[in-house]
């Protein structure tokens, strides 16, 4: 804990009419022992040598810096072995302060009301510090070795860019042959400028490459049996033919592609059915070994019949589920309409609208190859959406020009037989008529189903198993937050790359396997140096148990979104702080608050809660609100309202989180012991469409407000005193409307019973 602290303000970043020598005054008085050097200066930025002169004379372990958001001059005030904390007295106090009846503060003194706001988040600063450890981290030796996962054209990308680097390089590939899907293709689509010609994909130069490659080492017919330990000291246990073989890894890129789409759900397009309908992968390989010699192709994107057939189908076994065994087939509480055994086949029909682009662009590559192999081809692209992304667009634009490929949009309504012919029949078309086109063969779309989507391809020794978590969030794709993260999974070290991850193109396919190269390097480096490798970059701390404690409940375990925690045969958990993200799930969810960081912990943020002051007329002087933000998306969004003028109820107090999972229950007790009037949790968007950068904090914490809601209840306390709204990072507009609304609430209300007990 911190024992002497400096607390410096910030004059030119504060404004708003507060006496800022008034405020350190008061720090003075409150906090004179624990916080002997109280300063204000005009710009602090330029006193960087005068708080370290501070530091070495008077011997403080901590600063603390109050004026603009932590958010901005980030770089400034790092004073080696010194903990710094700052207080945002700019943005979410002066910047966001209105009067009660929403007008603005009068020009001159700041109100009593901003007054008492910058008093309350100075005071919680200094408590912050007080109760704050530096963390030391908890390094690894970090093996410098990485394992890829897959040696298809995305494995060996990476395997190259690994190696590039001067790491090792594990390839582990499960077929006897290396080059997965791409071996069958006749041509790549463009890799390079000028993005309009096919080319060659140069598969067997990078495979020999690769081979030749003194840091790369190669198993073919091989799978990993085994995953286990934590980044920077992976042992990945490996089948192969001869038995099992053992190897240190720091990280692993995962690269183990795509299997095609189960043919049943392309038989309401003929597949199956009709002679001379196949997939673009089946016709792909047939050219590539001369065996296609169809002149009329008509290659079909618009797959409403499959997704149409798969919904009817769905529809009528759910009916039929529900007539036989009416209880089975209806959902649970808080369950979806659809039963999950129909779910199946809807996810699964899912997977050729996700390969979309990559279904126009293959059928843009096969259909030159039909025109590149016989002078008077006729080949027909009928699409509901072309979607040719980035520099492919030329590609499209010359095939576009290209005699002998006609391309529309149009509705396909019907694909049959007719004579030795297959006719399409198209609707809605470009060309303002419906018309159906006869040709040789019909090529479907491949949909790209990602090898983990029933498959544990890693096998991780892991407390909460072998696979990656809650695959049917995303269809079997192992993203643990697309929108931020790529590469990420929600297992920490393992980085996903190519179709795996995403649908998506060789060129696509070769970039995404650099990024994920590069990011399993800097996890094992983080590793390394002990600290986190995102989202919280460069953080040192990591959960602490007090196992004396611990009661062996298993919350901590089942809910780590990362399975960052084992266990033994009694359930006490095993850290592994280097599989650990640092968002402070578990500490949110053990009831006996033995989880703590060194720089993060309940008593820390219940400590901050009580030095609130909380006024005990509610009538006269107003309610007080605490909101609990996190620090991903909420705190930056109430950041950047306040810079755009946006102002809200000067009743609120921002606390920032790591995350809505790391909220303890014991927080809102605190609160509402303290005499606050609500509890306002402001997070993340949860659910399918998740936000959330731990993936499921926000859902969690959703949950257990539940339990509160009931504890309070039960205390005679209307839980609606407690409410979680989400807002993303550009919601910012509408944040100040989220705390006014939630105040007028609270004082619809009236003041919490416990207020002043
Ligand atoms: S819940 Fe979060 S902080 Fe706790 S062990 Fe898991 S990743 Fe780490
Ligand atoms: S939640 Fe707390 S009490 Fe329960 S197992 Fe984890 S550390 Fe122990």
């Amino acid at each position: 804990m911190a024992t002497k602290i400096g607390v410096y303000f910030d004059q030119q970043n504060i404004g708003g009419g507060l006496d800022v020598q008034a405020l350190a005054d008061g720090v003075s008085k409150k906090w004179g022992d624990f916080a002997p050097v109280v300063k204000v200066y005009p710009v602090l930025a330029n006193a960087e040598a005068d708080i370290q002169a501070d530091i070495e004379a008077q011997g403080l372990d901590g600063v603390l810096v109050c004026g603009c958001s932590p958010r901005y001059d980030w770089n400034l005030y790092q004073f080696p072995g010194i903990q710094v904390e700052r207080v945002n007295l700019r943005e979410q106090c002066v910047l966001a302060y209105k009067n009660p009846d929403g007008s603005a503060a009068p020009a001159g003194a700041a109100p009593e009301l901003l007054v008492a706001m910058a008093q309350d988040y100075v005071n919680m600063g200094v408590v912050k510090l007080q109760k704050s450890t530096l963390p030391e981290g908890a390094a690894v030796e970090g093996v410098k070795r990485v394992l890829v996962l897959g040696g298809g054209w995305t494995g060996l990308h990476a395997a190259l860019e690994v190696a590039k680097t001067g790491y090792e390089v594990v390839i582990v590939e499960k077929s006897a042959t290396m080059g997965g899907h791409v071996q069958n293709i006749p041509t790549a689509t463009p890799l390079s400028a000028p993005w309009t010609e096919p080319q060659e994909s140069g598969l067997e130069a990078k495979i020999a490459q690769v081979k030749s490659n003194k840091l790369i080492t190669i198993y073919t017919s091989s799978t990993i049996a085994r995953l286990e330990g934590q980044p920077g000291e992976f042992t990945a246990t490996i089948a192969t033919a001869k038995g099992e073989e053992q190897v240190q890894v720091g990280a692993v890129v995962l690269s183990t592609g795509w299997t095609p789409l189960a043919g049943k759900y392309l038989e309401p397009m003929g597949y199956g059915k009709l002679p001379g309908v196949v997939t673009a992968g089946e016709f792909g390989k047939m050219l590539r070994e001369g065996k296609m010699d169809a002149k009329r192709v008509a290659f079909v994107l618009d797959t409403t019949l499959a997704e149409e057939a798969a919904k009817a189908q769905a529809a009528a076994a759910a009916e039929a589920a529900a007539e036989e065994k009416p209880e089975a087939a209806a959902p649970a509480e808080g369950e979806a309409e659809t039963p999950a055994f129909v779910k199946q086949d809807l996810e699964s029909i899912k997977h050729l609208g996700y390969s979309n682009s990559v279904s126009g662009v293959a059928a843009l590559r096969l259909a030159n190859a039909v025109c590149d192999k016989f002078d008077g081809a006729q080949v027909f692209i009928l699409y509901k959406d072309m979607v040719v992304q980035g520099l492919l667009e030329r590609y499209y634009k010359h095939a576009q020009n290209r005699l002998g490929i006609m391309m529309t949009k149009a509705d396909v309504t019907d694909i049959a037989r007719s004579g030795d012919a297959l006719k399409v029949s198209c609707a809605n078309t470009l060309l303002g008529m419906d018309f159906d086109v006869e040709v040789d063969m019909v090529v479907l779309p491949t949909g790209i189903v990602p090898t983990t989507a029933k498959d544990a391809v890693v096998q991780f020794a892991y407390r909460q198993g072998p696979d990656f978590p809650d695959l049917d969030l995303f269809d079997g794709f192992t993203d643990s937050n697309y929108i931020c993260f790529p590469y990420e999974t929600r297992r920490t070290g393992v980085y996903a790359a190519g179709c795996v991850r995403q649908p998506m193109t060789m060129d696509a396919c070769a970039e995404d396997a650099a990024g994920a190269a590069l990011k399993a390097i800097q996890c094992i480096e983080a590793a390394t140096r002990g600290v986190a490798v995102h989202p919280r970059s460069g953080d040192l701390s990591y959960p602490i148990f007090n196992f004396v404690r611990c009661t062996q409940c298993k919350r901590c375990t089942e809910e780590c979104p990362f399975g960052a925690l084992d266990d033994d045969e009694k359930g006490t958990p095993k850290p592994n702080p280097a599989r650990c993200r640092r968002c402070g799930t578990c500490f949110g969810a053990c009831p006996e608050r033995v989880i703590s960081f060194a720089n993060y912990n309940i008593d820390q943020i219940g400590s901050m809660i009580r030095e609130v002051v909380v006024p005990k007329d509610f009538q006269t002087e107003g309610p007080r609100i605490l909101i609990l933000a996190c620090e991903n998306d909420a705190y930056p969004a109430l950041d950047m309202a306040a810079m755009r003028r946006k102002s809200w109820s000067p009743y609120a107090r921002v606390i920032p989180v790591r995350c809505l999972g790391s909220v303890n229950a014991i927080w809102v007790s605190d609160a509402m012991s303290k005499g606050f009037d609500g509890v306002m949790l402001l997070g993340c968007k949860y659910g399918d469409d998740y936000q959330c950068h731990f993936v499921k904090g926000s859902e969690i914490c959703n949950r257990r407000k539940e339990n509160i809601a009931e504890t309070l209840n039960r205390l005679g306390v209307q839980p609606e005193r407690v409410e979680q709204l989400e807002v993303a990072i550009d919601e910012y507009d509408k944040v100040p409307d989220m705390i006014d609304g939630f105040v007028a609430r609270i004082v619809d209300m009236g003041p919490n019973p416990f207020k002043g007990m």
